[in-house]
Formats: C-alpha cells, sequence, structure tokens
C-alpha cells in the first residue's frame, strides 16, 4: 500500500483487524471516514474512546454496561427470580429485542469448549453458581445450539439441578449452529416460549 500516504495506509490496517473486514472493505471504510466531515469523524472517533473507557461488567448480570448495575438488573420491575443464560451482550440484546422477556440475564462471556481447551473456569460460571444461592425459581439456559453452546447448556444444567432449582433450554427452533445474533425476534420469542424442562 506504498502508494497511499503513511497515515491512510495505517487507517486501512487499523479497519483491517474488525471482524469481517477485508484490506477491500478496510480501504472502502478508510475512504468514506476521509469524506466525512472533520466533526463526523471527531465524533465517531470519541464515541470509539468513550464506549471502551466506560465499559465494564455489570455487577450482578455482567454484561457490558457502563454503570455498577446495568439498567435490566436496576429495574424492579423485572422478575429477578428468573435468569435467562446467555453467551454474550449481543445475545442478550437479541433476546432483548424480542420484548417477550421480562426475567433477568447471566452473561457466560464464552462457552466451555475441550476442543478449544476452554474450561468452566474460562467462562462467568462461578458468578453463576453464587447467584443460585439467592431466591431463583428458573434459569433458562439460552446458549447457541453450537456443539460448544450444548455442552454448557449441559454442563450448567448438571450443576444447578443439584441445587434444586428448575432449568430450562431454549426451544429447538434456534436452528443447530445458529448464532443468536442473527436469528430473527419472531423465531426467538417461539424459542423461548417453546422452551423444554431439562
Ligand atoms: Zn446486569
Amino acid at each position: 500500500m506504498e502508494f497511499y500516504s503513511n497515515n491512510i495506509s495505517r487507517l486501512i490496517e487499523n479497519l483491517s483487524v474488525l471482524p469481517g473486514v477485508g484490506t477491500k472493505t478496510a480501504q472502502r471504510l478508510a475512504f468514506h471516514i476521509l469524506s466525512m466531515s472533520d466533526e463526523q469523524v471527531e465524533k465517531f472517533a470519541s464515541a470509539i474512546v468513550n464506549a471502551k473507557k466506560g465499559i465494564h461488567f455489570c455487577n450482578e448480570c455482567l454484561t457490558l454496561t457502563d454503570s455498577d448495575i446495568c439498567p435490566i438488573c436496576a429495574n424492579k420491575e423485572r422478575d429477578h427470580k428468573t435468569i435467562m443464560v446467555v453467551e454474550n451482550t449481543r445475545d442478550l440484546a437479541a433476546y432483548e429485542k424480542t420484548g417477550e422477556y421480562n426475567g433477568v440475564y447471566h452473561v457466560l462471556h464464552g462457552t466451555i469448549s475441550p476442543m478449544l481447551g476452554r474450561g468452566p473456569d474460562d467462562i462467568k460460571l462461578k458468578e453463576l453458581i453464587q447467584r443460585l444461592h439467592g431466591d431463583i425459581q428458573e434459569l433458562i439456559i439460552a446458549t447457541n445450539s453450537s456443539v460448544e453452546g450444548e455442552a454448557t447448556a449441559m454442563y450448567i444444567s448438571k450443576l444447578v439441578k443439584q441445587a434444586g432449582i428448575k432449568v430450562t433450554r431454549i426451544a429447538s427452533g434456534v436452528p443447530v449452529g445458529g448464532d443468536l445474533e442473527y436469528i430473527d425476534e419472531v423465531t426467538l420469542s417461539y424459542a423461548l416460549k417453546g422452551r423444554i424442562e431439562l
């Protein structure tokens, strides 16, 4: 990329580290950014910096948030006795968009995957077990239906059943290997309604 100035090359390089962005797309994005007004670029850059700076895990559900307790956990109107276990904050957002769920969440930030050397200690499982000491009626396991998602669901259900808490799994309306993020809201709300007890 010697025909670009150093600054442009650096911008392209930085953009191409994003998931799904190859060199061609990075170039297109870079030139789009360069065509924006100074003000727009400032806003864009500070949105990235500010989002990263203020972000941490919610003290209760461990989703990414910029306050100690996320808005969902802080909401007294929600059912705090029902916890839905999801893999990441994007999946939480997908369920929130259905508008069908009034409980709270627990975000694992990953899955158990013996193949990839990821064990129970590599995800936020200890924190989940701690929450179960409280007054919990149902735990809904909503990990993806990938091999890792299923392995994680099995592991959690065994642990939780020992504690005498009702454990359910979202219905198989979610396609195998489907990334929850890309599944439409209708499918997700059916999956939630048709959950089965484990
Ligand atoms: Zn929370």
